[in-house]
């Protein structure tokens, strides 16, 4: 069975004080969920000791929202895997779209950096995503199985369970609707089809695919109603640890749920 997931990106917002009154706040608000299920929060590059300090006491892991794919080296500016394990990382987010429309990325980049990411022991959260052009054209499934395909080109079968899958559709990121939970969840299945054709069924199976863009307690609990959705991967509506709570007592439901199934 796999262990559902409840995620969220801070992207360039929350300071180093700001975390540690977010963790603070967060702790009695999820201690009853114990290990129920898996919790994670990406804050930016300079919350990550206060993260790391604030969160260490209770269930939460921490990652980056991106990395370097050299390990050390003349890349001024730049973050590299070790640096963040150092920092407390156990995860460590890719090709979110905003890297990809603001950055130049290409899922070639992503595939080095989620090569060194694996090679430090970090989770790596690969966010996978079609945009409206291609969902109007009908070819979401294609591009999300070229997506993975690429970014995890170099990795063997048994390597695939250990990276979290976020399937973001681009245009539902940052905007004022999620995907209909159907369409979510056709393309979760799709891509966990596609995972099996490439690396195998276990693979496929264990496997976790997340969803994100524009998730809400609003939303969430009929998006995790569907049993290929084996998470929730969250921006603004998980900015407040009220928010986060709220989305992570909606998985741990689900948790339950699926147990009895
Ligand atoms: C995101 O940026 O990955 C995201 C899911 O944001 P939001 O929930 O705000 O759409």
């Amino acid at each position: 069975m796999r262990r559902l997931i409840a995620g969220t990106g801070w992207k360039m917002n929350i300071g180093a004080t700001q975390a540690a009154r977010y963790a603070a706040q967060l702790a009695p608000l999820v201690a009853a969920l114990g290990d129920a299920i898996e919790m994670f929060v990406l804050p930016p590059f300079t919350s990550l000791p206060a993260a790391k300090q604030a969160f260490s006491s209770f269930a939460v892991g921490i990652g980056a929202q991106n990395m370097h794919w050299e390990a050390s080296g003349a890349w001024t500016g730049e973050i590299s895997a070790p640096m963040l394990v150092e920092a407390g990382c156990r995860y460590v987010e890719l090709a979110h779209s905003e890297r990809l429309e603001h950055f130049g990325e290409t899922y070639d980049l992503v595939r080095r950096k989620l090569n060194a990411a694996v090679a430090s022991g970090l989770t790596p959260i690969l966010c996978l995503g079609e945009t409206a052009e291609d969902k109007r054209r009908a070819v979401a499934d294609d591009i999300l199985n070229e997506q993975m395909s690429l970014a995890l080109r170099d990795q063997p079968p048994e390597r695939i369970p250990t990276v979290i899958l976020a399937y973001e559709p681009r245009w539902a990121i940052g905007a004022a609707a999620a995907a209909a939970p159907d369409y979510a969840a056709e393309r979760h299945r799709g891509l966990r089809k596609a995972v099996s054709d490439r690396f195998g069924a276990e693979a496929a199976a264990e496997v976790r695919i997340i969803y994100g863009g524009s998730v809400t307690p609003g939303n969430g609990e009929a998006l995790m109603a569907h049993a290929d959705i084996d998470g929730l991967f969250v921006g603004r509506a998980a900015w407040s640890a009220e928010g986060f709570a709220d989305i992570a007592a909606i998985v741990a439901r689900a948790a339950i749920q699926r147990k009895k199934q």
